[in-house]
């Protein structure tokens, strides 16, 4: 379980990257002028988890960059999401739990016949013999 985790955590963090890398422009702006606290919870960041505090568009513009920041907001990554779920405009962020890759290998797909295969030599009828 704690290696999924640490899997999972990895792959958003790549994912989180990207994106900061993309958005380095903007982002780097916005953190220089707002204090690294989620406009939301309240949450509170240091460069150690700084790639946890995303920059929120006011108005899901994010080609709108006025260098005042009007239209920055700084959010943590959860309350990002939360943010975005309930705008569903389509034009938001394109990290996402969407875009983490899905596991196509099942181990287990044929468990339930193989172990319904097995279970008649328990209970063969005795009339057989
Ligand atoms: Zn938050
Ligand atoms: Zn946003």
């Amino acid at each position: 379980m704690a290696q999924n985790n640490d899997r999972l955590d990895k792959v958003v963090l790549d994912a989180r990257r990207a994106a900061d890398k993309r958005d380095a422009g903007y982002r780097a702006q916005a953190l220089k002028l707002y204090p690294w606290v989620c406009g939301r919870c309240a949450r509170t960041f240091t460069h150690a988890n700084l790639q946890l505090l995303e920059v929120h568009h006011k108005n899901s513009d994010h080609n709108d960059n006025p260098p005042d920041g009007s239209n920055w907001e700084l959010l943590c990554t959860y309350c990002h999401e939360h943010e975005h779920s309930k705008i569903k405009d389509g034009a938001g962020r394109t990290v996402g739990v969407d875009d983490l890759p899905v596991a196509t290998f099942n181990p287990f797909a044929d468990l339930k016949a193989r172990l319904d295969a097995k279970l008649p030599l328990k209970d063969t009828p005795d009339t057989e013999r």
